[in-house]
């Protein structure tokens, strides 16, 4: 696909419609039976395409139901349907495979490996950015978003979820199979399943949408008590960007240490220590800005990251009765003395780096929110949701609006932010 930090993520001449994944997982042994069916569109005519795929045995591919070749070098598998493909054709493919599913290093997170984990009888997945392909055959790249359907069967007694609605539960022969579907655009790595002993625990919301938490059986109840900040942060969250995007939302709390949290779409997952509000909110706030409108190139992600936290800290501040001015005051005054390179101008390797792109690009739209003030401050941020939402975005189509809305001085304001390497001051604003 082209993309700045991964080049080889991603395949041209299809468009992938729909993912129908359908697993069966002895989780004792960490091993899975799998057939996933991509529905795709050609966008070219294809003699042969190629899906990222790491790992695992593939016993089959099928191309409309036809046996196809198949060759695998790294990550990369090629596909030689039977008879070509003409461009707006669409079509599906079957890939049926077994093993264990082996998590991978990513050059942007040197901090985890990426993917299909298993730790103490509970398997869960973690993927972006390019995780995904650890356990599922994908285009595996953020601009080609597809519907998902996911059919998990375990043993009997244990608890499988994902991401999207449960729609269907059903048992024989000691086996019990549970449907799931994400009828959202979603991108690869925000899709994810969890499978170990946990407790689903569920309310609807006056707003319709259903928040589903799972959390480890019999943990202790600080964790459900954490969680039960979700509806205030959503209300809080919706009052900013409009209504939630999806049909459901929830936490999944896993039973052991995780020195982080991720937005899988409808579906975050926290560490047992990583329950703060700001923490909750972060996650929640990802459900528009990273999920419904995600970046199109990996080295756009202050979009989601520096948006995340600077409403995870508002969220944060309204409840604890702080004024933000004085929230971000401090974090500019630690930035500062750090001597924090800009957002807008990253190495793969900063990804995920917490000052630079999380807190400098937090400070981004507070500097931009002090020189608009709040009203078009706040304009901006829903008119620029409204104009992505369910697709793309990048700092080009942020700054054009912001243009629109607020003037060159505004966009002035956000370039320095995001690309000067020495950071900004923050100007006293109009309305703060
Ligand atoms: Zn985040």
């Amino acid at each position: 696909m082209g993309d700045s930090f991964y080049p080889s993520l991603g395949n041209e001449g299809y468009d992938v419609v729909h993912y129908d994944i359908d697993l069966d997982v002895e989780p004792s042994s960490n091993t899975l039976e799998a057939v996933v069916t991509l529905t795709a569109v050609a966008t070219d005519d294809l003699g042969r395409f190629n899906l990222d795929f790491h790992g695992l045995d593939v016993e089959t591919v099928t191309v409309d139901g036809i046996q196809a070749e198949f060759s695998r070098e790294g990550y990369e598998m090629t596909v030689w349907p039977a008879a070509a493909i003409s461009s707006s054709t669409p079509f599906t493919v079957a890939v049926s495979y077994s093993g264990t599913p082996q998590p991978i290093a990513d050059p942007g997170v040197p901090f985890a490996t990426l993917g299909w984990h298993s730790d103490n009888g509970v398997i869960y997945t973690v993927s972006q950015p390019s995780g995904a392909m650890t356990w599922y055959p994908n285009n595996n790249h953020p601009t080609d978003k597809a519907t998902f359907t996911f059919q998990i069967t375990v043993p009997d007694g244990v608890t499988a979820a994902a991401t999207g609605l449960l729609t269907d539960e059903a048992s024989a022969d000691g086996k019990t199979t549970t449907t799931w579907h994400m009828d959202d655009p979603m991108a690869t790595y925000l899709a994810a399943i969890y499978i170990g002993d946990f407790e689903r625990h569920e309310q609807r919301l006056n707003s319709g949408v259903l928040i589903r938490d799972y959390v480890p059986r019999g943990s202790d109840p600080s964790i459900r008590e954490a969680l039960a900040i979700t509806p205030e942060a959503m209300s809080f969250l919706e009052e900013i960007l409009g209504p939630y995007p999806f049909e459901a939302y929830g936490t999944i709390v896993v039973p052991f240490p995780l020195g982080f949290a991720l937005e899988n779409q409808t579906l975050s997952v926290h560490g047992p220590l990583l329950l703060q509000p700001e923490i909750i909110a972060h996650e929640l706030a990802h459900q528009w800005m990273g999920n419904s409108v995600t970046v199109d190139d990996w080295s756009q992600i202050w979009l989601h990251e520096g948006f995340a936290t600077y409403l995870g800290l508002m969220f944060d501040a309204d409840l604890s009765g702080q004024s933000i001015e004085s929230v971000m005051a401090n974090w500019h005054r630690q930035l500062a003395f750090s001597r924090t390179s800009p957002p807008g101008d990253i190495e793969i390797h900063e990804l995920f780096d917490f000052n630079t792109v999380y807190l400098r690009g937090a400070l981004t739209l507070h500097a931009l929110r002090t020189h608009t003030g709040d009203d078009v401050f706040f304009n901006i941020l829903r008119t620029h949701y409204d104009h992505t939402a369910g697709g793309t975005t990048n700092t080009e189509i942020f700054l054009g609006i912001v243009d629109d809305l607020a003037g060159p001085d505004a966009v002035s304001v956000v370039e320095s932010w995001l690309y000067e390497p020495e950071m900004p001051g923050i100007e006293s604003g109009p309305s703060l």
